[in-house]
């Protein structure tokens, strides 16, 4: 069960199927009117399926998804059409998430156009103006096509095209992720720019700790397809629970150019295991440090929900009729 509450931005509750198997397979968060929600974990644990979920990009075979107050899970096309002006996406790529044949005023033009915002083409035009100003971007760049502009250029464009239509909620999938290290910043910082502006509510979704920790008001931390640990940022950084989150914190790189190169690019020693075939007990157990014999058999619950630190491992949540 992925179960996703949005108090204000309403919940989620579903359940994708791979073959046989579930890709993403009990997540539960909530997400209020401009906060930010950093989703965090290694490639293949479920993050990026969970922004498509939300945005019923996705097939979701189980559950609920109400957002802004609006049960919008079982929604067809057409019911869904004032909803996804809504909720848009930035994407991690933003070589190829531009039509490389379009000029950018027809880039951020188009949702305009598919939402009835801008009816008239010159209404297009002006808007798309304003909005490359408000992402740091020059207007008369508008007749410019995506390849006479740099990687970071690119995905302003894009943070543009979704902020066109007055979303209420950004789902950023590893919008930084591509980008040089000296320009992440940057564009980190745009988005929460934005925030302040707009008010917009963020899942902002990485495979590090190190991107999401300034941009993040609460953190959940993924793996295989679970939430594992969720806190505010601030608790999460001075007090992680879960020993993932340990490994993923301490793989941190230290901000020094050598450091970081030599550093190996697994997150966490030993090999992660299919998400098809999840290990039983606690799905970290295979990798986990501090695996206990009770890990392996029984699967810990996400304890301490609705409170302000909830963390899944047997270390800090007792079970029933067992000693660990
Ligand atoms: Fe490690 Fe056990 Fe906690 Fe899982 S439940 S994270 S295996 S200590
Ligand atoms: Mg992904």
């Amino acid at each position: 069960r992925l179960k996703v509450h949005f108090p204000l931005y309403k919940g989620v509750i579903f359940k994708r199927r791979v073959g046989a198997a579930q890709a993403v397979d009990g997540v539960s968060f909530t997400l209020r009117a401009g906060e930010t929600l950093g989703l965090v974990g290694e490639s293949g644990c479920g993050k990026s399926t969970t922004g498509l979920a939300v945005l019923r990009m996705t097939e979701v075979n189980d559950g609920r998804v109400v957002f802004e107050g609006r049960d919008i899970t079982r929604l067809d096309r057409a019911g869904m059409q004032p909803i996804r002006r809504r909720m848009q996406m930035v994407y991690q790529d933003p070589y190829g998430s531009l039509n490389p044949r379009m000029p950018v005023a027809d880039i951020i033009g188009e949702p305009l156009a598919v939402h009835g915002l801008a009816p008239g083409k010159a209404e297009r035009r002006e808007r798309a103006r304003e909005l490359l100003q408000m992402v740091g971007l020059r207007a008369d760049m508008i007749d410019r096509y995506p390849h006479e502009f740099s990687g970071g250029q690119r995905q302003r464009i894009g943070i543009a095209r979704a902020i066109a239509v007055h979303p209420g909620l950004l789902i950023c999938d590893e919008p930084v992720s591509a980008l040089d290290v000296s320009i992440q910043a940057q564009v980190v910082n745009l988005f929460e720019d934005l925030q302040e502006r707009f008010g917009m509510a963020y899942i902002f979704i990485a495979h590090d700790l190190a991107v999401v920790r300034h941009v993040s008001d609460r953190i959940a931390v993924m793996y295989l397809g679970r939430i594992v640990e969720v806190a505010a940022s601030a608790d999460l950084y001075r007090q992680p629970l879960h020993p993932y989150t340990q490994a993923l914190l301490a793989a941190i790189p230290i901000p020094d150019p050598a450091a970081e190169a030599a550093r190996p690019r697994q997150i966490v020693a030993g090999e992660v295991p299919s998400v098809l075939r999840p290990p039983s007990g606690c799905r970290f157990h295979t990798r986990c440090p501090k695996a206990m014999p009770v890990c392996a058999r029984i699967e810990p619950v996400l304890a301490g929900e609705g409170g302000t630190h909830a963390v899944a491992c047997h270390l800090h949540n007792a079970v029933e009729g067992e000693a660990a």
